[in-house]
């Protein structure tokens, strides 16, 4: 069966030198030390940056094709002079990769939300003259998230231009009660900021204002799917008791009608065969697609779920590569 594993993180040796000589705005200063040390460690520098040797390994593991990613959080903790011009080149570079491997390479562009315009010029670029096939956005930036309306732009040129938003996680920006225990990674942190973003677009109202868009959540939908029904009760309620303390943006559609229109989501880093069940049956298998999160999991791992699920072959190839075919348009 084809494979294509739609979470591949990766950095060119250009990018880094270029970004770990930046100033963080403040805020991002602790995740940035950790995501700069684990970028200087000879080990997994190497992996973010050697791509033959990650063809090797996707040719051991029979892995067709990575759509591939800026590590996170990209450019978004620099300022926005700063960002612009580092994601621009950055996406040069992935374009060049993704144009010498086409069939193993796919690209998701980085784009700076710290400057709407400029991340909407961004899009039509890497889009069009560039030829990737989305974005990556690592949820907020310096506290703000897409719903908000000066990101107006970036969400309109990313529908215009059929550009898949793949919401990536990231520490959480309001970072107090996860100073402790590692909370801000992957172990709570990153999915209750994905999932809390996932959430603003959805009950703001900008996917009634932006039908079109494509919103890509990693991690089997960052807890979603687990709390549709109750998402819908309870905003149901919400929407009936708001008062002008708590304003609710009247939607046209129930939370999970959004959920199930505009948002794809991806295996990354779950390898449950029950989570998958219910994420199944909340949005069905061309809502999903087979990511790895390279290098933070473990490939041959992810490809092992991949293959020994107890799924008909319609739903495995779906997973496994025609739904990421059809959301970021690869032949
Ligand atoms: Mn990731």
């Amino acid at each position: 069966m084809r494979v294509v594993a739609v979470e591949e993180h990766m950095a060119t040796e250009a990018f880094l030198r270029v970004a770990h000589g930046l100033e963080v705005v403040p805020g991002d200063e602790t995740e940035m030390e950790l995501m700069r040390t684990l970028e200087r460690a000879p080990a997994s520098r190497a992996r973010l940056t050697d791509l033959d040797a990650r063809l090797r390994e996707m040719d051991a593991l029979g892995q067709d094709m990575a759509v591939l990613s800026l590590n996170p959080p990209g450019v978004q903790p620099y300022p926005a002079a700063d960002a612009v011009p580092l994601a621009r080149d950055f996406n040069d570079a992935l374009a060049a990769v993704v144009r010498r491997h086409p069939g193993r390479f796919g690209g998701l562009a980085t784009v700076a939300p710290q400057d709407p315009a400029a991340a909407a010029a961004e899009i039509e670029r890497a889009m069009g003259t560039l030829g990737l096939h989305g974005i990556m956005v690592n949820s907020h930036t310096g506290g703000r998230y897409l719903d908000e309306p000066e990101f107006a732009p970036l969400l309109a040129a990313a529908e215009e231009q059929h550009a898949p938003v793949y919401l990536h996680p990231r520490a959480p920006s309001a970072l107090a009660p996860y100073r402790d225990y590692g909370l801000p990674g992957a172990i709570w942190g990153y999915q209750a900021e994905a999932g809390l973003h996932a959430m603003r677009l959805i009950l703001s109202g900008a996917l009634d204002r932006h039908p079109e868009l494509t919103v890509v959540l990693g991690h089997l939908g960052e807890g979603i799917p687990y709390w549709l029904r109750r998402i819908d009760n309870r905003h149901a309620f919400a929407a009936r008791t708001a008062g002008a303390a708590t304003p609710m943006p009247r939607l046209s559609l129930t939370p999970s009608e959004y959920f199930r229109r505009n948002f794809v989501i991806t295996t990354s880093g779950i390898d449950d065969p029950d989570v998958l069940a219910l994420a199944l049956r909340a949005v069905g298998e061309d809502n999903i697609m087979f990511a790895i999160d390279y290098p933070y999991e473990d490939p041959a791992g992810a490809l092992a779920f991949l293959r020994d699920l107890p799924l008909t072959e319609a739903q495995r190839t779906a997973i496994g590569h025609r739904t990421a075919e059809r959301v970021f348009g690869i032949a």
